[in-house]
């Protein structure tokens, strides 16, 4: 069998077999749950879901620490993004890494040269059985054709941001404080890191994991986020941020 033809029945097995896989496993939509032919978002939440406009996607501390995110957290985000964190939905970071490509691409084109995300400790990833942040990080690359960088470790299980009363940023601050540390060997060095997580609250985490990196000799951090919390409802519906069909096409290079 020449190389090509064996290339050919190679690549008709794959497709075969994600065939099978879809008949059994039919995609859904990550927010609510309805069956699809493709991997995705339906119709009717691409509509409806509250994703963030150009004047909304993209918070900046007063230090220039940019956040970028594509939607609002509330009803279906928030719903899709607990289950994904708290209940075993690991398949739903496949649709939502497609949307963080899509925020981080238009957002900070060629800002970036390396991406990593927060991750959770070791304790909590034996628990759960997966990183959440990682699996986002994973499926985003995949649009891109790269792959993200294992840059910093959790070495302390704190208690849960979202556990701590919103009115005190304070607590959040000191709660988040030391529990990160560079990954041993990781190579930061005047590189810019794009980093991933599911949500900004606050930000603390998302400043103490970059207060890291660039203690380590990051040139610059950016984060991307799928939800940004704490924005008003300005719109029914937006439209500005709406996934493009082939998002991939948007980022060429890094
Ligand atoms: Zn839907």
């Amino acid at each position: 069998m020449s190389r090509d033809i064996a290339i050919f029945w190679g690549i008709a097995i794959k497709r075969a077999g994600n065939l099978i896989l879809d008949l059994i496993f039919p995609p859904k939509c990550p927010f609510c749950r309805k069956i699809l032919y493709h991997a995705g978002i339906c119709a009717d939440c691409q509509e409806s879901l509250p994703w963030l406009d150009e004047r909304e996607n993209l918070i900046k501390d007063p230090d220039g620490f940019s956040c970028a995110g594509a939607l609002r957290y509330e009803s279906a985000v928030r719903e899709a993004l607990l289950r994904l964190k708290f209940e075993g939905a690991i398949e739903i970071a496949d649709p939502l890494g497609v949307i963080l490509a899509q925020a981080a691409a238009e957002i900070f084109y060629g800002e970036f040269d390396i991406i990593t995300w927060i991750p959770v400790s070791a304790e909590r990833k034996a628990k759960r059985g997966y990183d959440q942040s990682k699996l986002l990080a994973e499926s985003m690359c995949r649009v891109w054709g790269v792959k993200p960088v294992c840059l910093l470790k959790k070495i302390r299980d704190n208690p849960a941001q979202s556990a701590l009363p919103g009115e005190k940023p304070e607590l959040r601050e000191s709660n988040v404080r030391g529990v990160y540390e560079i990954m041993p060997g990781a190579e930061i060095t005047g590189k810019r890191v794009l980093l991933i997580d599911d949500i900004r609250t606050t930000g603390a985490t998302l400043r103490e994991a970059r207060r890291v990196l660039m203690t380590n000799g990051a040139a610059s951090v950016r984060a991307a986020v799928i939800a940004l919390a704490g924005k008003k409802s300005g719109r029914k519906s937006g439209k500005a941020s709406r996934p493009s069909e082939n998002p991939g096409k948007i980022f060429h290079a890094m």
